[in-house]
């Protein structure tokens, strides 16, 4: 639990960025903290060092630098799923809503992933939008969700249900109201 703590006190609160109403939760500081990235690489490491899967995708960017970090300490390879326009193709493409405007995700698709076992990572799961896109683009590339994983989950926006609704399994490290 203290290694919890002491992430959690390395995630810093912006009020009304990036508008009025919403409080952005930074992640950066916690990266830049060697302990707490360890913490944060090493909690997700040993809960799925025991999983079957393949692969990790990691959702552009901050899911990046999880997801790789991820993949990395369990021999595993990296699924980049980016920002509309930054992939040469093929692609899939997923358009989804967020709390401030939309966005697109892509996802390369010039070889099978029939049966593929991923998990899904990014820092942050708030209405579930993004999540559940990058869960559809895996899907249609032929990819098996195990789970969606994030560091922090904004428990109120009630993305988790978006996501449990839809049949996938969701795992976050650090939850705020
Ligand atoms: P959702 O699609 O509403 O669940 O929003 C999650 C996505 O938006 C993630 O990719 C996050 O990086 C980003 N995001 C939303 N709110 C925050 C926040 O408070 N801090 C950091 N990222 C956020």
């Amino acid at each position: 639990a203290s290694i919890l703590n002491y992430m959690k006190s390395k995630i810093r609160e912006i009020k009304d960025w990036p508008k009025t109403g919403v409080t952005f939760r930074d992640v950066c500081p916690l990266f830049e903290d060697p302990r707490a990235f360890r913490g944060c690489i090493d909690l997700l490491r040993e809960r799925y060092s025991s999983y079957q899967f393949d692969v990790v995708a990691g959702v552009e960017a901050r899911g990046f630098v999880i997801g790789a970090a991820l993949a990395y300490s369990l021999d595993k390879g990296f699924l980049p799923l980016r920002k509309e326009g930054k992939l040469p193709g093929p692609n899939l493409s997923k358009t989804y809503e967020l709390e401030y405007g939309s966005s697109t995700l892509e996802v390369q698709n010039f070889s099978s992933r029939k049966g593929l076992r991923v998990i899904v990572v990014d820092d942050l799961l708030a209405k579930g939008g993004t999540l559940q896109a990058a869960c559809l683009l895996i899907e249609s590339c032929g990819g098996i969700v195990v789970e969606a994983s994030v560091l922090v989950e904004l428990s109120s926006l009630q993305g988790r249900k978006i996501l449990q609704d839809r049949g996938w399994e969701v795992f976050s490290l650090l939850k705020y109201d």
